[in-house]
């Protein structure tokens, strides 16, 4: 009997939500985000993952890369996500 409700399965990861929080971390540190308000972050975060892949998995220690040249590929990939998702959010926040 199926009978788990859907937010009691924390083994399940979406990696690539880490490495997008991770990145507006590391621009907040920075100073780099126009507005760092709650919605103007959960907007940057969703748009974000919208525009990338599916990369879920049961354990946090799974890498979706192997080399560093792959890891390399693949930090661009989300950063590049997340600066086009934080312009549209800079051009129309919903604050
Ligand atoms: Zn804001």
């Amino acid at each position: 009997m199926f009978d788990k409700p859907l937010d009691q399965w924390p083994e399940l990861n979406n990696f690539n939500e880490r490495a997008v929080i991770q990145q507006l971390e590391a621009y907040s540190a920075e100073g780099a985000i126009p507005c760092e308000c709650r919605e103007c972050m959960l907007d940057v975060i969703a748009l974000s993952l919208n525009s990338l892949p599916s990369r879920y998995a049961v354990s946090l220690l799974q890498k979706f890369y192997e080399t560093p040249g792959e890891e390399r590929t693949f930090r661009a990939e989300i950063k590049a996500a997340v600066d086009r998702a934080a312009a549209k959010v800079r051009l129309q926040p919903h604050h």
